[in-house]
């Protein structure tokens, strides 16, 4: 049984049955045929219909905003712009698709030879809580659009949000099956990896489910995508816009509750502006107001399960047990974490080491601009980055030095429907969204026509 907890009152909202294993039989079988129809459809009916959804989220945004809100806690207003993300990603790819699925010609002995870009079959989708509805559309409006059909199993305390996207699916039109939710224990996936009608695995999540999930793909030798953890680097070095560096930190790290893969989670700080970075980020951190997820007035929610704080203040303690300082802070009672910030933050603290997935700041000094790039680098993560320097020539420069699949240069790291999104290192491989990441789940066809 999964449960659906409101995390600001510990409310149980919701409880759901598990799938039985004649279910998801039934859900395969009905991906499969939605699948074969898809093969059918022309492009254009397939745009229409996901244009379709995007209206219907439009038309009823305040609905889904409250059913993520009610599930992990974020506030109304960021789950409004999380609804609404979805919407305009799904005008990009409806405008855009074309030209990303345009077999690419190649010169050859061929009379001619090309590349087509075509569908394969169901895809499996395994997702995190943490943005309910967006990592599921950002793998599903390209690849639905391109004709593939999507399986999810989404986190198990989201089961509200993920039967609502399967709703708007069977509402839009698109072949019965297209896109299903399966309410499914981790530990039971392995029979749907193994099922020959899947024919890719994409997963968003921490390292550890990765490892595993990539372990039995690996078995039945379908391919993944990985989305994993991030330790992200905020880099600031002293010739930065300080106060802009200062607000985006903020910004980037306490937006969702700290509750993002790709939130500013060290920020690392060249010597000569360490006081006055701190100085400043201090002053924004004290105005969030953390509270009611449902407020207008809140603009920090609580995280999403009272083990992910309780597991938030171990990382906590151990660091300033090994000689953090705890400036702004620190207490936490169930869900609700105040937003903290550590400073004296070294290589060998748990909130440098370990990913922090909650409202904590770590800043770590950094002698100059090569110390800062070895610092950012020292960790097993690679998913995004930034960097704030007027120079944006030496940006540019730095850049390439720095060990993450996205670098965001005086700008707030976020994934965007344009961009590529992904991470290298223990961070995952693979892409998501733009022409890399549409691409991942389609069969790369070489036609040679002599
Ligand atoms: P999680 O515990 O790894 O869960 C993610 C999803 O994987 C859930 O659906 C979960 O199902 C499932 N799962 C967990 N272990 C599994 C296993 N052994 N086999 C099959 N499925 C398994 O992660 P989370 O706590 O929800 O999310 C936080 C993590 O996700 C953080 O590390 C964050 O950085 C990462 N993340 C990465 C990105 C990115 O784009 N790179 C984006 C967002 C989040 P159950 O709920 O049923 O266990």
């Amino acid at each position: 049984m999964f449960k659906s907890i409101y995390p600001y009152t510990q409310e149980l909202i919701a409880e759901y049955q598990e799938h039985t294993e004649n279910e998801i039989a039934t859900k395969l079988l009905t991906g499969e045929k939605a699948y074969r129809e898809l093969l059918k459809t022309p492009l254009d009916k397939r745009r229409e219909w996901m244009a379709g959804i995007a209206t219907s989220m439009r038309n009823n945004v305040t609905e889904h905003a409250t059913i993520i809100t009610r599930e992990m806690g974020k506030t109304l207003k960021e789950a409004t712009a999380e609804v609404l993300k979805c919407a305009t990603t799904i005008d990009y790819y409806v405008e855009n698709i074309e030209s990303i699925l345009q077999p690419r010609i190649i010169t050859s002995d061929a009379q001619k030879s090309y590349v087509s870009y075509e569908p394969k079959g169901i895809i499996l989708a395994i997702m995190p809580w943490n943005f309910p509805y967006w990592q599921v559309f950002r793998f599903a409006i390209p690849n639905i659009l391109a004709g593939n059909a999507g399986i999810l199993k989404h986190a198990s305390n989201v089961s509200g949000c993920a039967l609502a996207i399967e709703r708007l699916f069977t509402e839009s039109g698109f072949p019965m099956g297209t896109f299903q939710s399966v309410l499914l224990s981790s530990k039971h996936i392995e029979p749907i990896i193994a099922d020959p009608r899947i024919q890719g695995v994409t997963l968003t999540g921490s390292t550890p489910a990765g490892k595993s999930v990539a372990a039995l793909a690996g078995k039945y030798i379908k391919k993944t995508v990985l989305e994993l953890g991030g330790s992200d680097p905020f880099i600031v070095l002293k010739d930065a816009d300080l106060k802009e560096a200062a607000k985006t930190a903020v910004q980037g790290r306490m937006q969702n509750a700290g509750q993002s893969c790709i939130a500013a989670k060290r920020w690392i700080v060249e010597q000569p502006v360490l006081e006055e970075f701190t100085a400043a980020v201090s002053d924004i951190i004290r105005q969030l107001k953390q509270g009611d997820p449902m407020q207008e007035s809140t603009n920090m929610g609580p995280m999403a399960r009272p083990d992910l704080a309780d597991d938030l203040a171990r990382q906590l303690g151990e660091s300033v047990k090994q000689g953090s300082r705890l400036v702004l802070g620190g207490t936490h009672e169930g869900c609700n974490f105040a937003p903290t910030l550590l400073t004296g933050v070294t290589v060998d603290a748990t909130a440098f080491r370990e990913e922090t997935f909650g409202p904590l700041a770590a800043i770590i000094s950094a002698a100059d601009e090569d110390a800062a790039i070895a610092l950012a680098n020292e960790t097993e993560f690679g998913l995004g980055s930034a960097l704030w320097t007027k120079d944006l020539e030496k940006a540019a420069r730095l850049a390439t030095r720095i060990e993450s699949g996205n670098v965001f240069i005086n700008a707030m790291m976020r994934s965007d429907a344009r961009l590529p999104f992904g991470g290298v290192k223990q961070s995952g491989y693979g892409r998501e969204l733009s022409l890399e990441g549409t691409h991942e789940f389609l069969n790369v066809k070489t036609v040679y026509i002599h």
